[in-house]
C-alpha cells in the first residue's frame, strides 16, 4: 500500500482556530496577527506508521518526513540536519548534585546551532510551493542558516540584522551569497525591514513565528529526545528561549507524540525557559502568570539569540510553560560566561553563551529545590561557543 511522503493536511491559527490551506504561501493568521501550526492527517499517520520505525532509517530530521510538511522527497534542501547526541553529565552533574543530568548538543547541526533544522524545513516548503525570494530579521544564527539553505536551494535571500551581530554570523551569511543589510537597532527594528523588503519585491519573510514551517523542523529535537529516552520523557526541559520558537516546537511535538499513543505514559516535562536578564519578557511575563509579553526596553546580552524583546510567539511560549507546570527565569550576562567555563572545563563541551544559560540556570532551580537530585534533567545547548568568539 501506497503511504504519503507527509501527512500534513492544513494549518491552523494558533489563537483562533481558523484553518488555512496549506498548499497554498501562508503567513500568519490575519485575523489575529499570531502564527499558524501546521497539522497532520493525525488518524491516517497513526494507522500506518510506527514509533520504532523510525530509528532504522538514514539519519537525520527528515527521517520524521511523514510528519514533516514537505510533500515531495525532491524538494528537501539538507545539509545533514538533525540526530545530534544527548550526552550524559556526569562530572557536571557530580558538581551541581545532580544524578541524572543530560545535554542534547545541537551546536554539531550545520552552521553550528540548532537553526540549522527549522531553516532546513522553512527553505525546502518554500522551494515546494514555488517561493522565488526569501528575507529574513535575524539576531544572528537565523541569518546565517538560512543563507546557507538559500543558497543550497538556489533561491536569493535578504538577511537583516543588528550591526553588533557577531562577526561569525556577517560571514557566514555573505560568504553563502545573501545580501546583508546591517541595522543600526535590534531584531525588531530589522523586522520592520524585512517586511518591507518582502513587499517590495515578493520575498518570503521567514522570520520566526511568521511562517509556519521553521517550527516543523525545530519540532524534531522532540522526536529524537522521546525516541533517545524510549518513549517515556524526562522530567525537566531546559531551553534558553530568544523567539522561544524551539521551547514552543518541543512541547509541540509532545503532543503530537502522545496523539499518536507513541509515549509510554502520560508524563510530559516541565519545561523551562531561560532568558537573560538583560532582555527577559518572558521572565516578566511568566511572573504575571499573563498571556502575552510587553516589549522589553533597551535589551541587551552578549548571548545575541536571546536579545529578542518580543516574541511574534510570546502566547505559545507561555502556554507551553503553564500547561507544563514549568518555570521562566533569568540569568546575568557574568553567570552566563561562569557557567560557560564550568561546562567547558567539566565535560569538554564549549557552548554558546545561550547554551551556558542553562547550566547558569540550573544553579538557581537548585537553590530554590525546584529540581530534586534524582530528576532526569535535560539541557540544550543551541549552538556553539565558537561563532562567538572576537
Ligand atoms: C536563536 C537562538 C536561541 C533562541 O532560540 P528561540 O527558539 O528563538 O528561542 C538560542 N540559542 C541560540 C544559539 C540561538 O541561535
Ligand atoms: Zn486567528
Amino acid at each position: 500500500m501506497n503511504t504519503p511522503f507527509s501527512y500534513l493536511s492544513h494549518l491552523e491559527c494558533s489563537h483562533c482556530g481558523q484553518t488555512y490551506d496549506a498548499h497554498q504561501v501562508q503567513t500568519f493568521c490575519p485575523i489575529c496577527q499570531t502564527p499558524l501550526l501546521a497539522d497532520y492527517d493525525w488518524t491516517a499517520a497513526a494507522a500506518h506508521l510506527k514509533r520504532d520505525q523510525f530509528q532504522a532509517r538514514r539519519k537525520g530530521m527528515w527521517r520524521w518526513h511523514e510528519l514533516l510538511p514537505v510533500g515531495d522527497e525532491a524538494h528537501i534542501v539538507t545539509l545533514g540536519e538533525g540526530d545530534t547526541p544527548i550526552l550524559t553529565l556526569a562530572r557536571l552533574g557530580d558538581e551541581l548534585g545532580l544524578q541524572r543530568l543530560y545535554l542534547k548538543d545541537e551546536s554539531l547541526n550545520p552552521t553550528g546551532t540548532f537553526k540549522a533544522r527549522g531553516l532546513s524545513a522553512a527553505v525546502s516548503r518554500a522551494r515546494e510551493l514555488g517561493v522565488q525570494r526569501l528575507t529574513i530579521p535575524t539576531a544572528g544564527n537565523a541569518g546565517g542558516a538560512l543563507a546557507a539553505y538559500a543558497a543550497r536551494a538556489g533561491i536569493p535571500a535578504q538577511v537583516f540584522m543588528p550591526a553588533d551581530t557577531p562577526l561569525a554570523n556577517i560571514e557566514e551569511s555573505r560568504i553563502t551569497g545573501a545580501e546583508v543589510t546591517l541595522v543600526e537597532g535590534l531584531i525588531s527594528d530589522a523586522a520592520r525591514l524585512s517586511v518591507e523588503a518582502a513587499r517590495q519585491n515578493g520575498a518570503l519573510d521567514v522570520s520566526t513565528f511568521k511562517e509556519p514551517y521553521r517550527m516543523e523542523g525545530k519540532k524534531t529535537m522532540g522526536y529524537e529526545i522521546a525516541e533517545a529516552f524510549d518513549w517515556r520523557l524526562p522530567d525537566v526541559i531546559v531551553y534558553p528561549a530568544g523567539g522561544g520558537m524551539g521551547l514552543a516546537a518541543i512541547w509541540k511535538a509532545f503532543g503530537e507524540l502522545r496523539r499518536l499513543g507513541w509515549l509510554e505514559g502520560d508524563h510530559l516535562p516541565r519545561m523551562v525557559a531561560v532568558q537573560a536578564a538583560g532582555c527577559a519578557p518572558v521572565v516578566a511575563a511568566f511572573e504575571k502568570r499573563a498571556e502575552t509579553c510587553e516589549f522589553w526596553q533597551n535589551a541587551h546580552t552578549q548571548a545575541s539569540g536571546l536579545r529578542v524583546p518580543k516574541s511574534f510567539g510570546d502566547r505559545l511560549i507561555l502556554q507551553t510553560l503553564y500547561e507544563s507546570n514549568g518555570l521562566a527565569l533569568a540569568v546575568s550576562d557574568e553567570e552566563m560566561m561562569r557557567a560557560q567555563q564550568q561546562l567547558a572545563r567539566c565535560e569538554g563541551i564549549f557552548a554558546a553563551p545561550e547554551g551556558a544559560a542553562n547550566v547558569a540556570a540550573l544553579h538557581h532551580l537548585i537553590e530554590s529545590n525546584w529540581l530534586a537530585a534524582d530528576e532526569q534533567v535535560l539541557l540544550l545547548n543551541t549552538g556553539t561557543g565558537l561563532k562567538y568568539l572576537r
